[in-house]
């Protein structure tokens, strides 16, 4: 599935979950629908890490549809670390990761080897 856009209140809800985990990192898992990112699927687990964001694979429930993950980096700096990339090549084809101050244009989106990745935010 090519994954291309973002609907703008999972975008915001992304953004919020960034503010309220800081200063602590918070990571969870997308899902899309016709090509359009439209679920946050929260790990259990995965909340609170301090180090770079891991998600515990086995506590994803089966069938979910997902095409990617989201994390926050509280130090503002929107780019994959070496461990988020070898993070996510296994866990799928779009990466958002959201900074503080977490505001509509304080995110970004990655392929799985930490390129930047246009996505279209649509209501
Ligand atoms: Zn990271």
């Amino acid at each position: 599935m090519n994954i291309s856009a973002i609907q703008k209140d999972t975008l915001e809800l992304l953004l919020a979950m960034g503010r309220e985990s800081h200063p602590r990192e918070f990571a969870a898992l997308l899902s899309a629908k016709s090509g359009i990112i439209s679920d946050i699927n929260l790990i259990p687990g995965s909340i609170g890490g301090k180090a770079s964001a891991q998600v515990p694979f086995d506590m994803v429930p089966l069938g979910m549809n997902i095409i990617g993950s989201a994390h926050s980096h509280p130090n503002g700096i929107i780019r994959p670390s070496d461990a988020d990339i070898r993070f996510f090549s296994v866990s799928g084809s779009r990466h958002i990761i959201v900074g503080d101050p977490y505001g509509p244009d304080d995110w970004g989106c990655f392929s799985p080897d930490g390129i930047p990745v246009r996505l279209k935010v649509v209501p």
